[in-house]
């Protein structure tokens, strides 16, 4: 089976006849080798950012500094890296300095796993200095050379460990095991961005929940800015279907103040505002089953993660299935404002009276009795609705 995109093996095939090593690395190798679906394919070479440059007409410098310049083949956008090793680490995050080099095993040294540490050549040939095909079939997270140097180097690969045991579900190997508990604080030198997206990653993870308990075990959840102290509530919410419905469950689970998480995680805004329905949602299922109102104020995703979470928190209550929730939710007349038949420009025809506050006030309950069932959406009924109740009314 030849790996990658057409696009991605025009561009290791120009880089060789250009005279260079083009090999395709990381993520997208193991993910192979696991007969699982790469995601972003990665491709490294011996050619320095300069001459990757010269070898195709159109590129983009995306992270040149990191050696890192985007190719442009087929339309496609192609992410070509330098060979590279990494100089000391002073602050347990970022190497001091990059050196791009011509030596793939270089490359590989520096790489956080033996899984990750694995090239595929054109004509399939795979490299693997590390014993990580080895590791890939004994399903093994381990460090290349020693895991606390590695750790220590940066500390970000602490909790790389943990969201590839959520996505893979691979043991975690005895001695990176062990450096994972003994470096688990240096994870506070880690940016909250950069904690937030393999969190992130980890949620979606098949196997969260072993992955939740490793997180616990190591302790590292004392070094995160917030975690839930009922990590068995967090995991009975799983499996979760995007990154976040893990945050909701994490929110609701940990009775976090939805601002002191989005700040302490630094979510950004559309997370924010699903969050905050899922909280509100939370409050209102507690007491009592979804109705009319709520079915129609929350979306299907708000309904669904916010149901899983009471059902998960209390067992022993009814709840609704996915599916029932999402046949109530398709069984209401509209689905939001803009479904209703009329408009502010027929209420004004209607009454033959100009614009102003009244008409905000009048579609509102027009929906209402739409969604109530008090009327049938039709420009018609609503027609007949409205001059009777606004007649009334006068
Ligand atoms: P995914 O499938 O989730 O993208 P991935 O292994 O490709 O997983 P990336 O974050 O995309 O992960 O990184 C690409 C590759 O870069 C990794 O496979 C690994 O070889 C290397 N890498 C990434 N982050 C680090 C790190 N902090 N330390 C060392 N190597 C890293
Ligand atoms: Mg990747």
């Amino acid at each position: 089976m030849s790996f990658g995109t057409a696009a991605s093996r025009e561009v290791v095939r120009q880089l060789m006849d250009a005279g260079y090593e083009a090999v395709f690395v990381g993520g997208s190798v193991r993910d192979h080798l696991l007969g699982k679906e790469a995601s972003d394919i990665d491709i490294a070479t011996s050619a320095m950012p300069t001459e990757v440059k010269e070898v195709f007409s159109h590129t983009f410098d995306v992270g040149i500094q990191h050696g890192t310049v985007l190719v442009m083949m087929y339309g496609e956008p192609i992410e070509v890296t330098t060979y590279r090793t990494e100089g000391t680490y002073a602050d347990h995050r970022r190497p001091d300095e990059v050196h791009f080099v011509r030596s793939l095993e270089e490359d590989l040294k520096r790489r956080d796993f033996t899984m990750n540490a694995l090239a595929l050549t054109l004509d399939g040939l795979c490299i693997d200095p590390f014993g990580g095909q080895e590791d890939i079939k004994k399903r093994l997270i381990r460090a290349v050379g020693n895991a606390d140097d590695r750790f220590q180097e940066d500390a970000l690969r602490i909790i790389r460990t943990v969201r590839f045991a959520s996505t893979l579900g691979f043991a975690i190997e005895k001695d990176t095991a062990n450096a994972l508990k003994n470096n688990a604080p240096l994870i506070g030198h880690i940016s909250v961005e950069r904690i937030k997206t393999e969190m992130d990653k980890l949620f979606i993870g098949k196997y969260v929940e072993r992955a939740l308990t490793i997180l616990v075990e190591s302790n590292l959840h004392r070094e995160l800015p917030l975690f839930p102290q009922e990590i068995g509530m967090l995991s009975a919410c799983a499996p979760f279907s995007s990154p976040l419905h893990g945050w909701a469950a994490f929110m609701i689970v940990g009775k976090f103040n939805p601002q002191d998480l989005f700040k302490a995680y630094k979510l950004s805004n559309q997370d924010k505002q699903f969050l905050t329905a899922v909280s509100e949602a939370f409050q209102e299922r507690l007491a009592g089953k979804f109705g009319t109102d709520q079915l129609y104020k929350y979306t299907e995703s708000v309904l669904q993660i916010t149901e899983r979470i009471f059902h998960a928190l209390y067992p022993n209550k009814e709840y609704m299935t996915i599916e029932e929730l999402r046949e109530m939710k398709g069984k209401l007349p509209i689905q939001s404002k803009e479904d209703l038949c009329i408009n502010g420009k027929d209420l004004m025809e209607w009454t033959g009276q100009r614009g102003g506050k009244w008409l905000g006030e009048w579609l509102y309950r027009a929906e209402r009795a739409v969604l109530y069932g008090q009327c049938i959406n039709t420009s018609k009924h609503l027609k007949e609705w409205f001059l009777s109740e606004f007649k009334r009314q006068a």
